[in-house]
């Protein structure tokens, strides 16, 4: 099975893993900052330990991120 060339859509990313909660955000944490991390974008760009600080620290910032990255798309 090849994997099409990014970047992924959420439904491509919902079959090809099926088990992992795509629409949940992933707890980060460096020893100096945390944050809520974006499956999907870290499927599409990967994060970098400098990006840790920016990430949503809230449900509520998370679901901004969703909304504004992914859900009008
Ligand atoms: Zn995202």
């Amino acid at each position: 099975m090849s994997i099409p060339e990014g970047p992924w859509t959420i439904k491509q990313l919902e079959e090809r893993f099926p088990w992992v909660k795509w629409r949940e955000p992933a707890l980060v944490m460096t020893s100096a900052h945390r944050g809520l991390a974006c499956r999907v974008c870290i499927a599409r760009h990967g994060l970098k330990g400098s990006e840790v600080r920016g990430l949503p620290q809230s449900f509520e910032e998370f679901e901004e991120h969703w909304r504004q990255e992914h859900e009008a798309a």
